[in-house]
């Protein structure tokens, strides 16, 4: 089968659930004129038909356009074939409910390296790369260091870019194995371990005080009132505390025990999990535990699960882009995304090369990530790599002063494929 997508644009692609809805197929080439002749095109809806008029579609063509129309029921995809003569092409709309409809499917990663800590390359090279490979928003997130984040900001705070780069950081917390993502804080954690080390130590044994009551005397229960602290901190900067890598494998075993997974799945303090990540070829075991550690503690909680890839180098063939987090949000402000993120809103992917896609998070967000991995990421990646060349250009300084406002086609883009 062809995918038809290469040929014609064809809009909307995600549509209101329940409604009556016109698809425009109209050719990308203009040159490419489309033969006469008996088109016989059909659709079946991937999860129901309620009845058999549900399944109609009616087709009209006006010079080389086709216009689709039909009901689309329930969320689900619909499959589209066209068939004439010998050959045989399809393409797929997906129909959602308006809540997924007002949300735009943002693709970031809110882990990865700079040279400022065990990377290769400088902040906003690592930006660049990461639009150029189709990603909509990133944090920089270095080892006890916020301001390379704040660097990668700054480099193209001049450029009017449709890329969001947000503060972030890892955070180390003092006699803690635990690794704590700082997504999007105003602030950096990290610092107040030298400038607040009292308030710390003190805050830290208070929570720990109350733990008593619950927690026996196991190194734990410090690591676990530590986290906390820093938990609550990252919220009191506005920003999403990720559990990172909880089952990274290091020469003296996993680094956190299990028993301190145990504790946090159960205090929840953390915002969001990393459930796929970081791990390279010979270690993809851990995101294997990751998932069904996930599974089995969460305990049916919708706790929101990320895909990072805490890469430490963009053309090391390894890591970069091989996982990322799909957030659907309202809009690409940080506050949005925190929220949406907060919400549930979020899936993490595991997009290695050579192999298939695969999503976690609800059913019902992985069904429509696997859509739009299909039919849409492809388009909105080419239009993410064209702003990230233009990103790279201005950092070799091939861009002259009065080309610093990218055009917005992807705003355009959106307007086209969802149905308004
Ligand atoms: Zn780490
Ligand atoms: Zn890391």
């Amino acid at each position: 089968m062809i995918s038809l997508d290469n040929y014609f644009k064809i809009y909307p692609k995600v549509i209101r659930a329940n409604t009556k809805a016109t698809i425009t197929l109209k050719p990308r080439l203009t040159h490419w004129n489309i033969p006469e002749g008996e088109y016989k095109f059909s659709r079946y809806s991937v999860n129901y038909n309620s009845n058999k008029e549900n399944r109609n579609i009616k087709v009209r063509r006006e010079g080389n356009n086709f216009y689709i129309e039909g009901f689309f029921e329930g969320e689900q995809e619909h499959v589209i074939y066209i068939d004439m003569g010998n050959k045989s092409y399809s393409f797929s709309v997906y129909s959602v409910n308006d809540d997924l409809l007002s949300r735009v499917p943002y693709k970031g990663d809110m882990h990865i390296h700079t040279y400022y800590s065990d990377g290769i390359e400088s902040p906003a090279y690592v930006a660049s790369s990461c639009r150029k490979i189709g990603l909509d928003f990133v944090a920089i997130t270095d080892h006890g260091k916020y301001f390379p984040s704040i660097e990668a900001i700054n480099t193209f705070k001049d450029l009017d870019l449709d890329f969001k780069i947000f503060p972030g950081e890892e955070v180390h917390p003092p006699n803690n194995p635990l690794h704590i993502v700082n997504f999007g804080g105003k602030f950096s954690i990290n610092e107040l371990f030298e400038k607040e080390k009292e308030t710390y130590n003190r805050e830290v044994s208070e929570i720990e005080e109350r733990l008593k009551l619950e927690v026996p005397d196991i190194p734990e229960r410090y690591q676990l009132a530590s986290s906390i602290w820093c938990f609550n901190k990252i919220r009191e900067a506005e920003g999403l505390g990720v559990l990172c890598h909880p089952f990274w494998r290091i020469k003296e075993g996993y680094y956190i025990s299990e028993r301190l997974l145990d504790l946090l799945y159960d205090k929840k303090p953390f915002d969001a999990v990393e459930m796929v990540g970081g791990y390279h070829m010979y270690e993809l075991t851990s995101n294997n535990l990751q998932i069904v550690s996930y599974y089995e503690k969460s305990k049916g909680r919708n706790i929101p699960v990320v895909g990072v890839t805490d890469a430490h180098g963009c053309d090391t063939g390894s890591l970069f882009g091989w996982y990322y987090t799909v957030v659907f949000s309202p809009s690409l402000n940080l506050k949005d995304i925190i929220e949406s993120i907060n919400a549930g809103y979020c899936v993490a992917v595991e997009a290695i090369p050579g192999r298939e896609s695969r999503v976690y998070g609800s059913l019902r967000l992985t069904l429509f990530t696997l859509f739009l991995i299909k039919e849409v990421f492809p388009i909105h990646d080419k239009i993410c790599q064209e702003e990230g060349n233009f990103m790279m250009k201005y950092l070799m300084g091939e861009i002259s002063e009065d080309r610093k406002h990218y055009k917005k086609d992807l705003e355009e883009f959106y307007n086209l494929y969802w149905q308004k």
